[in-house]
C-alpha cells in the first residue's frame, strides 16, 4: 500500500509524527506499506514548522508545495493546484489527511477527483459553528472521505448520522495524544524558566489565535488587560502566535503579569503545560493535551468540536468575553479543580490502530 501523507500546519505536524512511526514499524515487520510525505507549506515559519520536524523526528518531506499565506480561498486554491501536480506525478493508493486546516480539505478534494482513496484522521468532530473555517474544512473533507478514523464515539456517531458507511468508520483514539505519550520523557524547560522564576504551579499558560478573539485589535487588548488581572499575581506565559502578533503590531499593552514569548517548540511547550497552574486558550489541541495531563483548561470559545474534553476532561468553555472568564476563573480559584478523567482509547496507540486497519482495506 502506497500512502501519501499530507501536512500543512503546526497541529498537523504533531498528528502525523506518530502515524509515520507506526508505518515504519510495520515496514520493519515486513508489511507492504510505504509513504510519501507532502508538506503543503501552509505554515512555513521556523517556529511553527521546522522546529516540529526536528523535535518530533519527522523525516524531511518528499515534497514541499510552499504555498505560504493568503486568504482562505487563495490559500486553498494554491494548495489544490500544487497538490494536483504532485499527485499526478506521484500516484498512490491512499491520501491521508489529518485535522481540519485548509490543507486537509484542499488535498482531500484533489485526491478524490483523481480517484484516489481519502483517509481522514480526526474525522467526524463538529462544533456546529459555521463561522469557523475549520468547521467547513471538516464537513467538506468528511463528505468525500473513504476511511474515517475518529477520536471519540461521538465523532463516529456524527459520521454515521451523515451517512458514512459503518464499515469505514473506525474509533481508534487520538494521534495527538500518541505524540504526547511518546515525548513526555523528552520535555524540557525553556531557557526563560529561571529568568522568569517559574516553578511548578506558579504560572498560567495563555494561547490565543482564533479570529473571534484576536482579529479586532481593540478587543484583543481589552481581553489581554483583563486576563492580566485574573490570576492573583500569578505569571502568565503567552507564546504569541504570529497571527496574533501581527494584529498587535507595536501596540503598547498595559499588562504587568503577562510575559510575551515566541511560539514554543513542542518539547518546551508541553513542559510549560505540564507544570502550569492552569491554561487559558482557544486551541482545540491544547484542550486535549491538558485533559490527558490533568491541567485545568479554560477555553475562550462558545463551542467545541471536542465535547469529551469538557464532559470527561479538564476543559471548561468560557465563551469569548472577559466577564465570563473572570467569573469562571474566580470560582475555580475558590473551589479548586474539578474531578476529571481521560477519554476512552486516548492511550498512545491510535496510530498503530490506524495503520493496522488501513492495511486490511
Ligand atoms: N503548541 C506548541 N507551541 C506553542 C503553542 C502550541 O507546541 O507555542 C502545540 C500544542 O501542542 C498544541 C498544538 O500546537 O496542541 C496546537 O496548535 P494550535 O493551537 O495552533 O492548533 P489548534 O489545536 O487550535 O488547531
Amino acid at each position: 500500500m502506497k500512502i501519501t501523507i499530507v501536512a500543512g500546519a503546526r497541529p498537523n505536524f504533531i498528528k502525523i509524527a506518530p502515524i509515520i512511526k507506526a508505518i515504519e514499524k510495520k515496514q520493519r515487520e515486513g508489511a507492504d506499506i510505504s509513504y510519501r510525505l507532502v508538506h503543503t507549506g501552509q505554515h512555513y515559519d521556523k517556529n511553527l514548522s521546522d522546529t516540529f520536524f526536528k523535535e518530533l523526528n519527522i523525516p524531511q518531506p518528499d515534497a514541499n508545495l510552499e504555498v505560504k499565506s493568503g486568504s482562505q480561498s487563495v490559500q486553498t486554491a494554491a494548495i489544490m493546484i500544487a497538490f494536483e501536480q504532485e499527485l499526478i506525478q506521484n500516484p498512490c493508493d491512499v491520501v491521508l489527511v489529518v485535522g481540519d486546516v485548509n490543507s486537509t480539505m484542499a488535498c482531500a478534494i484533489v485526491a478524490k477527483k483523481l480517484n484516489t482513496k481519502v483517509t481522514h484522521v480526526e474525522a467526524g468532530i463538529r462544533s456546529g459553528d459555521m463561522t469557523m473555517p475549520e468547521e467547513i474544512n471538516r464537513m467538506v473533507t468528511d463528505s468525500i472521505t473513504d476511511y474515517f478514523f475518529t477520536t471519540s464515539t461521538t465523532a463516529s456517531e456524527n459520521l454515521l448520522r451523515y451517512g458514512a458507511e459503518p464499515t469505514n468508520v473506525h474509533f481508534v483514539g487520538n494521534v495527538m495524544i500518541d505524540t504526547l505519550y511518546q515525548n513526555l520523557d523528552r520535555i524540557s524547560a525553556p531557557s526563560f524558566w529561571d529568568d522568569f522564576q517559574l516553578a511548578t504551579g506558579n504560572y498560567i499558560v495563555l494561547t490565543l489565535h482564533r479570529p473571534a478573539n484576536v482579529d479586532e485589535e481593540k478587543s484583543l487588548i481589552q481581553l489581554l488587560e483583563g486576563i492580566d488581572q485574573l490570576a492573583e499575581g500569578k505569571k502568565i506565559i503567552f507564546p504569541i502566535h504570529p497571527r496574533t502578533k501581527a494584529i498587535l503590531g507595536e501596540q503598547q499593552i498595559n499588562t504587568k503579569n503577562i510575559f510575551f514569548v515566541e511560539p514554543q517548540g513542542y518539547l518546551h511547550f508541553m513542559f510549560l503545560i505540564r507544570n502550569s497552574f492552569a491554561v487559558i486558550t482557544d486551541s482545540g489541541g491544547i484542550s486535549e493535551e491538558t485533559t490527558v495531563l490533568g491541567i485545568p483548561c479554560f477555553t475562550m470559545r462558545n463551542n467545541t468540536e471536542r465535547p469529551e474534553t469538557q464532559t470527561i476532561g479538564t476543559n471548561t468553555l468560557v465563551g469569548t468575553s472577559i466577564d465570563n472568564l473572570e467569573k469562571t476563573f474566580s470560582e475555580f480559584l475558590k473551589n479548586g479543580p474539578r474531578k476529571a478523567g481521560i477519554p476512552e482509547l486516548w492511550d498512545g496507540k491510535a496510530s498503530e490502530r490506524i495503520i493496522e486497519i488501513l492495511l486490511q482495506k
